[in-house]
């Protein structure tokens, strides 16, 4: 059962300030930023920013952000120093000054690129449709597209992405009104979770991670295993592997910033 976090705070609090560290990886769209009409529109909201850097700036704490986009995108979308920040669902990551690219990925660019653009061919007359190339995965976003078109869109993407996808040459997963194209290998956010935490060197840290979407649930499935903590921003549902959920972005980090201000009032 996933319990609503304020009511099992107390749970969670004990085990945060018994750690000797605290790593802390969220999601960006609907986690840290409530999901907008166009990727464009989703900007962090300068409070959650604020908690961010107290978080980030803590002896004990770590903080990395692990989101779908593009790495430079998420970069610039959180703007603070001393994150770790991994782009692509963690295809691509930098912590520290060190930098990984999975190399399927780097092989598979230039296929997701041409698939692009017959994508952006074969799309255009799809009002509402907006496309993203993100080097290392590519994402169709359906959500300003009239529901009556969107069985079409399907169908179209289908005809340009299948034949790549029967060969193995790429994997296709869905996310909230996004459709993406991911180079055909075993990584997820849950491996990137586990990557990061060996360049941590992360033994006896405490790891939490919050998202929002299907992608996340590797992501609660690791922290799971390794005894951490794993939040669903969202209503309750039966569907997440999650420990814990909160409603929206702004319940999540308010909790959050209790880690290192107990004080504060959500
Ligand atoms: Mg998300």
């Amino acid at each position: 059962m996933t319990c609503y976090l304020p009511d099992c705070w107390e749970e969670v609090a004990s085990r945060a300030k018994t750690a000797s560290r605290v790593i802390i990886f969220l999601d960006y769209d609907g986690t840290l930023s409530p999901v907008a009409s166009t990727p464009e529109l989703a900007l962090l909201p300068p409070k959650i920013g604020e908690v961010l850097r107290k978080l980030a700036l803590r002896n004990n704490f770590e903080v990395g952000i692990i989101s779908g986009r593009s790495l430079a995108e998420i970069k610039a979308l959180i703007g603070l120093e001393g994150l770790a920040y991994a782009g692509n669902h963690g295809l691509e990551i930098e912590c520290r000054k060190e930098g990984f690219v999975h190399p399927t990925a780097t092989k598979a660019a230039s296929l997701l690129k041409e698939l692009y653009s017959q994508l952006v061919e074969r799309l255009a007359g799809i009002n509402g449709i907006i496309l993203e190339n993100k080097q290392f995965s590519l994402s169709v976003h359906y959500r300003l597209v009239a529901k009556s078109e969107v069985k079409k869109v399907k169908a179209l993407f289908r005809e340009v992405v299948e034949a790549s996808k029967k060969q193995g040459k790429v994997r296709v997963t869905e996310g909230k009104k996004v459709i993406e194209v991911r180079p055909p290998v075993d990584w997820d956010k849950g491996k990137a979770i586990e990557w990061l935490l060996s360049h941590y060197r992360a033994e006896n840290s405490l790891v939490i991670f919050a998202g929002d979407d299907v992608t996340d649930e590797d992501g609660f499935k690791f922290v799971n295993q390794i005894n951490g903590i794993s939040i669903r921003v969202g209503e309750a549902s039966a569907l997440t592997c999650a420990d814990y959920y909160v409603h929206f972005p702004e319940e999540l980090c308010l909790w959050l910033e209790k880690l290192v201000e107990p004080g504060s009032a959500p």
